[in-house]
C-alpha cells in the first residue's frame, strides 16, 4: 500500500476527499477500484462519479491489469492531467 493511502486512511476525512487524493497522487496512473477498497473507500465508484460531475478531470475505464484476478469487472480511474477540468485542484 502506498504511503499516500496510509496517510489518507489516517487523515482523509470523507471518502470523497480520500478518492481525490488517491487519484491526484497517482500522478496520472490508472488506479484499480481494489486500491480504493484497500484504502477503506467502499463507495469509491459513486464518489468518482460525483467528482466528474463537479468538473474534475478524471477518466474512467475497466481494470485490465492481468495480474489482478477480479471475480467481476471492476472500475479503474485516473486523474487525466491532459484533460482540462473545470475545477482547479
Ligand atoms: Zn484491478
Amino acid at each position: 500500500m502506498s504511503r499516500e493511502l496510509i496517510k489518507l486512511k489516517k487523515e482523509g476525512k470523507t471518502q470523497k476527499e480520500r478518492v481525490t487524493y488517491v487519484l491526484f497522487f497517482a500522478d496520472g496512473a490508472w488506479v484499480c477500484g481494489e486500491a480504493f477498497l484497500g484504502g477503506y473507500i467502499p463507495t469509491y465508484s459513486q464518489r468518482v462519479g460525483d467528482l466528474i460531475k463537479e468538473g474534475f478531470p478524471i477518466a474512467r475505464s475497466t481494470c485490465s491489469n492481468k495480474l489482478h484476478h477480479h471475480d467481476s469487472s471492476i472500475g479503474s480511474y485516473k486523474w487525466d492531467f491532459s484533460m482540462k477540468g473545470t475545477v482547479n485542484a
